[in-house]
């Protein structure tokens, strides 16, 4: 079975060359199908033995809603999916002042294993494809009527782990029969695998490149980030420069500020030595203590004392805001259960 809403439109047109069609025909599949229709009987303008041929051979992804949790405070909706084998994942829908930002996920679980992360603790069952990326933004599209503005991939798994797919779906969700949500409007978050860092600047894309750091030295980062202990700080910060200047993309930073392990003074210092020089933005987040881990978020005088040292270096950096903190929304820990549920 084709994964046609994996296709690209031209991909789409060469096969339905194949099938003796005109090459629009892939167009107007191609629409439909990003439009968020999920038979093929719903696509008016093809005819019903093409329908009839496209149901034999392809498959459209969809994604089922399995739970729904929406935040007291802000409205913020974590949703339960799942997809056609029956594997589950998370995304979450925000609100900003600007739109709606979707927090898809990119595999289900994650290789990468950090000690602070609750999908890194639940292991890996497979990638996700382009298709399902995109329906995680249409089911949250078609159940709250709205349409996404911007998309973070920051949900559960490594996105440059499963690069190919990814490169795919940033493709299609950015191409302009498709949803046509522009690169600028995308943030991909890495924990940093450095040959992908470099695959990714090859490419010049014009989207945010988060990376995941939450330590200043590579002692305490290979302890949290297992990752770490094969690129470590210095060979990934030279990756983030070469990104940096390939794309005229400014870095993000992320770090999750955890009591007692990474958030004193003398590591914000090493963290601004690290970084100085370098077109960046530190984003500090306290870290979501996940059962099991044993880690607490920082104190917010602490939090503060940090920022101070990193701004007095010219650093800049902000205290990200938390959505959804009643519903364990916050991405990358999103195997949470909560106790409020919609029915
Ligand atoms: N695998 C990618 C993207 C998904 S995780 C990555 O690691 O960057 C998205 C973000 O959530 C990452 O910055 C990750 O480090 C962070 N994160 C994971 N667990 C967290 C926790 N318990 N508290 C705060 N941030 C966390
Ligand atoms: Fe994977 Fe990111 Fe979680 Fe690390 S923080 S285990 S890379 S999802």
């Amino acid at each position: 079975m084709i994964d046609i809403k994996s296709l690209y439109e031209d991909e789409l047109k060469e096969e339905m060359k194949k099938w003796g069609e005109p090459a629009f025909r892939g167009g107007q599949i191609y629409q439909w199908l990003h439009a968020g229709v999920k038979s093929f009987d719903e696509m008016t303008n093809i005819s019903k033995k093409l329908r009839e041929k496209l149901v034999e051979s392809c498959y459209i992804s969809s994604a089922t809603i399995e739970k729904k949790l929406i935040s007291d405070y802000d409205g913020t909706r974590k949703y339960l999916l799942s997809f056609r084998d029956g594997e589950k994942v998370e995304s979450v829908l925000m609100q900003y002042h600007h739109g709606y930002t979707s927090c898809i996920s990119t595999q289900v679980g994650c290789k990468m294993g950090c000690t602070f992360c609750a999908t890194g603790m639940s292991g890996f069952s497979r990638n996700l494809t382009a298709s399902e990326m995109i329906a995680q933004l249409q089911t949250e599209q078609e159940d709250n009527g709205i349409r996404i503005s911007n998309i973070v991939l920051m949900g559960m798994g490594e996105p440059l782990d499963n690069f190919d797919h990814v490169i795919r779906f940033l493709h299609l969700v950015s191409s302009e029969n498709g949803m046509n949500i522009g690169m600028r409007h995308i943030s991909l978050s890495t924990c940093g695998l450095v040959p992908r860092i470099y695959d990714l600047a090859e490419l010049k894309l014009q989207l945010t490149l988060s990376v995941s750091l939450h330590a200043p030295n590579d002692r305490i980062r290979s302890r949290t980030m297992p990752v770490n202990r094969v690129y470590g700080i210095d060979e990934l910060l030279k990756a983030c420069r070469y990104y940096a200047k390939a794309t005229g993309r400014r870095i993000s930073f992320e770090y999750a500020m955890i009591d007692g392990v990474n958030d004193s003074d003398a590591c914000a210092q090493e963290l601004a030595d690290r970084l100085k020089g370098m077109l960046s933005h530190v984003n500090l987040i306290p870290v979501n203590s996940v059962k099991g881990t044993g880690y607490q978020k920082s104190k917010r005088d602490r939090i503060r004392s940090f920022i101070a040292v990193l701004e007095k270096a010219g650093i800049t950096a902000t205290v990200r805001r938390t959505l959804g903190s009643d519903i364990n929304a916050s991405c990358g820990q999103l195997k949470r259960s909560s106790e409020r549920e919609d029915p």
